[in-house]
């Protein structure tokens, strides 16, 4: 048994996207900081309407998919294909944007507050041009599990197991294999997970601290920052000074080139440029 350690930080920075959105990169925030197959990650967190309101309009996808996880607030979401949806506060929605997807995604006031997460998880080769798909997941279609040592953990994809009980999350079937959580400890509680020991692992601690490996040799791990796991087949955490709420975000490395232009990533630059011209002559999508 191996325990996996903090093996590198990347700290958020304050960025902005879409029409002016102020929010949080760590993953994906220089060329190459990525954890494969995870390609960026963002944090969007406010009581400033102005700090998110104008959106992301209009803008296209090729190459992978946009996993996108509300806290607090709404997104409203709509698609070239007709698609329509809202997401809700404690909702998800898992898109893949394969050969192409032109799409806005328009934050919702509610109560002034606007709190979530977007991960871009990448495709193989073989997948990058398969039809867009998209599936929003209700709030109370996304399980919540007791921890055996407290606090509680929100399963968005993937399984966790608590003593002996797995409990899925309700999407499968995708070839990266991805485990999300939502995970939120009290102070001094500790978290477990067993898993396999070459895929891919990440933490990104969005309130309270966090000590990060095994027993003895534990780093800590500040808010706002995500934190890389080493290989190993089990994860041991523990909330540090206070309570701690962090996504654990895991799965099956692609190790294919990454070569990504804005929304468009793909595995060389010739495909680039053709998502380019496909998009420019209004053929990403057909
Ligand atoms: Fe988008």
């Amino acid at each position: 048994m191996t325990i996996r350690a903090l093996q590198q930080v990347i700290q958020s920075v304050p960025t902005s996207d879409g029409a002016g959105v102020k929010l949080r990169r760590s993953l994906g925030s220089q060329r190459g900081l990525y954890v494969d197959p995870f390609l960026m990650l963002d944090e969007f967190s406010t009581d400033n309407p102005d700090d998110y309101i104008a959106g992301f309009p209009a803008h296209p996808h090729r190459g992978f998919e946009t996993v996108t996880y509300m806290l607090d607030g709404h997104l409203l979401h709509e698609d070239h294909l007709g698609n329509r949806g809202d997401l809700k506060s404690g909702g998800a929605q898992w898109m893949t944007a394969g050969r192409g997807i032109i799409h806005s995604e328009m934050p919702q006031q509610s109560a002034g507050r606007m709190r979530g997460f977007q991960l871009w998880v990448n495709l193989p080769a073989n997948e990058k041009m398969k039809p867009a798909w998209y599936r929003d997941i209700e709030p109370e279609e996304i399980p919540q599990v007791t921890l055996a040592d407290g606090g509680t953990a929100k399963v968005i994809a993937g399984a966790l197991n608590v003593a002996g009980v797995e409990t899925s999350g309700v999407i499968t079937g995708i070839t990266t294999d991805p485990l999300y959580l939502d995970v939120d400890l009290p102070n001094g509680a500790p978290f477990h997970h067993f898993m396999r020991d070459d895929y891919s692992a990440f933490i990104y601690l969005y309130e309270g601290a966090l000590q990060v490996g095994a027993p003895g040799a534990t780093r800590a791990l500040k808010t706002r920052c995500a934190g890389v796991l080493s290989a190993g087949d089990q994860i041991t955490v523990t909330a540090d000074g206070g309570s701690a709420r962090f996504l654990l975000i895991a799965g099956k490395p692609i190790k294919e080139p990454v070569v990504q232009y804005g929304p468009f990533v793909m595995n060389t630059r010739e495909e680039v440029e053709q998502a380019v011209r496909d998009y420019q002559n209004g053929t990403l999508t057909t």
